[in-house]
């Protein structure tokens, strides 16, 4: 269930945090040391109609049993990382209306979690926790500063400048996947809210299918003219790997337009980094379509960037895949933990 590496317990640096990122049908729950290394995993269904009351009982029970799995009680975790889906008021530990969670809106889960397990709890966007464990323990491990891009059903961002995570004044920040680039009055709408013309519109996973479901109805000659009504870029990314011009142009024209979205980012912060991660990666570097796809990225971005700064910038995929998220929660939590005054 994690692609991590477990690593043993005698082996563990202290101090060892809790990191739990909620998702839409599944909790992910890792026991981590000081290194970033997981020492115990376990998964859970998330049960979302049964409240985020319950769902926070249940992940303490299933943390209470991973650490007794390992000889270990909630006595021997420092402090504990949570990530949720947004949004939320970070410094109030609330969420507020995370639009996959209906039943969990405007909801003190913090303060249940630390009641629940007896211990302090860091609360981040999910977005933000993934950005973080690609940053301490992935893609950005080397770096002071970097961008996280999730490409799913939405485009998610996460941001680290100069080794601190940008929560901002609205527990916002790092919605990168909401930067307008396209001005247009009929610009695509946004999944969620129904904005136009931003990034998410038009590179999410859900965003690529619908862009190449459209041109192919309209009678775009394609081998995927077969699959028309079950577009996924999934199958975009098989046909281009067989070498179907439709669907390479596809995959083309998405990477101009994060393209378009990075230029700003790195105009704005030049973080030096910017990670792409998510399930849609084409195949990411084991295949040509991947590889092409983070070459378009590169030159569409330094034909739109200053030269200097485009140079000392560097595009890559995530390497944590679906385990960023608690390993970033983890991260968080220690990054609290070592503020804290001895
Ligand atoms: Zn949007």
């Amino acid at each position: 269930m994690t692609s991590q590496p477990i690593s043993p317990i005698s082996k563990a640096v202290s101090p060892l945090y809790l990191g739990i990122d909620v998702g839409g049908t599944g909790m992910k729950i890792g026991v981590v040391d000081n290194d970033g290394k997981t020492i115990g995993f376990v998964a859970i269904p998330t049960e979302e109609p049964r409240g985020p009351s319950d769902a926070m009982d249940r992940a303490t029970a299933a943390a209470s049993e991973l650490l007794a799995s390992l000889g270990l009680s909630c006595q021997d975790i420092v402090r504990v990382g949570l990530g949720t889906p947004g949004s939320q008021d970070i410094s109030k530990g609330m969420l507020i209306e995370p639009p996959n969670h209906p039943h969990w809106h405007n909801f003190p889960i913090v303060n249940c979690l630390e009641k629940a397990l007896g211990l302090p709890v860091s609360f981040a966007n999910d977005a933000n926790a993934a950005a973080f464990g690609e940053f301490w323990v992935g893609t950005g491990k080397v770096y002071s500063s970097m961008v996280l891009l999730t490409l799913g059903t939405g485009v998610g961002g996460g941001i680290i400048i100069d080794n601190q995570l940008v929560v901002g004044q609205n527990s916002f920040g790092g919605e990168c996947g909401h930067m307008i680039i396209d001005p247009r009055p009929d610009a695509r709408l946004c999944v969620w809210g129904g904005g136009r013309g931003h990034l998410e519109a038009y590179a999410s996973a859900s965003a690529v299918a619908q862009r190449a479901e459209e041109e192919l109805v309209a009678g775009a000659v394609s081998s995927l003219q077969k699959n028309v009504g079950a577009i996924t870029t999934k199958l975009i990314y098989e046909a281009a790997a067989s070498g179907d011009a439709f669907s390479l142009r596809i995959v083309d024209e998405t990477a101009d337009y994060l393209a378009l979205g990075i230029a700003t980012i790195v105009h704005t912060l030049d973080p030096g980094l910017i990670v792409l991660g998510g399930a849609m990666n084409f195949g990411g570097t084991q295949s040509p379509v991947g590889i092409r796809f983070l070459r378009q990225i590169e030159e569409s971005f330094k034909r739109r960037s200053f030269e200097y700064v485009a140079n000392g910038t560097k595009i890559e995929f995530a390497s944590l895949g679906g385990d960023a998220g608690y390993l970033g929660a983890a991260g968080i939590a220690r990054m609290d933990f070592m503020k804290l005054p001895a």
